[in-house]
């Protein structure tokens, strides 16, 4: 009872080089160049106003773009109606017909499209079964929790049997546990229907489990686009390294492997092997990678001054100081605010940034 049978020739997206310039002259997209592959998800993550909404727009084509293209299946669309790229998209605020039923509002866009009425009816009922939305096909919106609303909203998507699926933050405005449920699940039938997907979100959890390949958007340019496991392992900017999983940067002037640190006039040393050239640097150190003690002689060594400390659940997230630098630790242990902190990370943990925020390791 498949929604979609044939997955063999499912199209990829391609953005060449798009610009979107808005008439009052905000430049949302600014030359951006997507490959998404075919019946994989690539997330768009980013800050807000940083283009997410913008692109989805353009590769739907409720937006025009001022300059580049926007390509499906490898077919020119950039000039084609919406209606007609075989595209769907799922908003944040399902934005159902409130006077509709469940049912009326999935067979509406079939109904638009000039779908026969048995077909409507087979289409509608196989996408109510996938989403366990069968039994409240006959309830208004208004009769629905938000979990089912989106179901809703997905479906009637899905009903469509579009070759791109485009969603924009469409589980945000439900609570945390439904939240990752219907992650979990939309995963699932993404896997199974295979259909090509972009997904906006700003949640870094979220964009790392469902990205197959994940964008990192900044001013509306391309700050990063690689796998998840890639770009957490190494981000290629220290824009990219706070953004994804809050990484600690340590900023100061490099000079014979010491750091000079605001506020800390005896500098920080740096791992031997930890090649830094002199001047500018950045050294940049997760959370998660810094443990207690002093650590050994290739080990990166901080003292630092416990502010606030923040029950994660097993572990504690403590936020320091060192010298005017804000660094967090997660820790197993409980550190009392006021009290002096060492921890240490290894050198194979540390990543370098130049004074331009780029990576400088390989
Ligand atoms: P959010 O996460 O807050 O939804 P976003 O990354 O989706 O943000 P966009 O909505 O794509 O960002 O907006 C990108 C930029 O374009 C912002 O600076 C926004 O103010 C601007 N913008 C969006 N729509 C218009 C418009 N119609 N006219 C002028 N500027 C616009």
């Amino acid at each position: 009872s498949s929604v979609r049978t044939e997955t063999a020739s499912t199209p990829g997206v391609t953005c060449r080089n798009l610009v979107k310039r808005f008439p009052d002259g905000t430049v949302a997209l600014d030359d951006v160049d997507i490959e998404c592959p075919p019946g994989g998800i690539t997330v768009l993550l980013g800050p807000s106003g940083c283009g997410k909404t913008t692109l989805l727009r353009c590769v739907a084509g409720l937006e025009q773009p001022t300059a580049g293209a926007v390509l499906i299946g490898g077919r020119d669309v950039t000039r084609v109606d919406a209606g007609l790229r075989g595209v769907a998209m799922v908003f944040q605020n399902h934005a159902l017909y409130p006077d509709k039923t469940a049912g009326g509002n999935l067979a509406f866009p079939l109904k638009m499209a000039g779908v026969p009425k048995r077909e409507r009816v087979r289409r509608v009922a196989a996408t109510a079964e996938l989403l366990h939305i069968d039994g409240l096909l006959e309830r208004r919106p208004s009769q629905l929790s938000g979990g089912q609303r989106q179901r809703v909203g997905i479906g009637r998507a899905l009903v469509r049997e579009p070759d791109v699926l485009l969603m924009d933050e469409p589980f945000s405005s439900l609570d945390a546990e439904l939240r990752v449920e219907m992650r979990a699940e939309f995963l699932a039938l993404q896997r199974r229907l295979g259909m090509t997907t972009l997904y906006v979100t700003h949640d870094q959890i979220e964009a790392l489990s469902l990205a197959d390949q994940l964008v990192v958007l900044r001013d509306g340019r391309i700050e990063q686009c690689a796998g998840a496991e890639e770009l957490f392992r190494r981000p290629a900017t220290s824009f990219v390294a706070t953004f994804l999983g809050g990484m600690n940067l340590l900023t100061g002037t490099h000079r014979d492997g010491r750091l000079s640190i605001p506020g800390r006039p005896d500098g920080l040393t740096l791992p031997p092997s930890l090649s830094a050239p002199d001047g500018v640097v950045t050294v940049g150190v997760r959370p998660e990678d810094l443990r207690p003690g002093p650590g050994r002689d290739d080990d990166l060594s901080l003292e630092l001054t416990p502010v606030l400390t923040e029950l994660l659940g097993r572990e504690r997230l403590v936020h320091g100081t060192f010298g005017g630098l804000r660094v967090k630790v997660r820790l197993h242990a409980d550190i009392a605010v006021g009290e002096r902190l060492i921890v240490h990370a290894s050198a194979a943990d540390l990543h370098l940034f130049g004074f331009d925020g780029t990576r400088l390791q390989e």
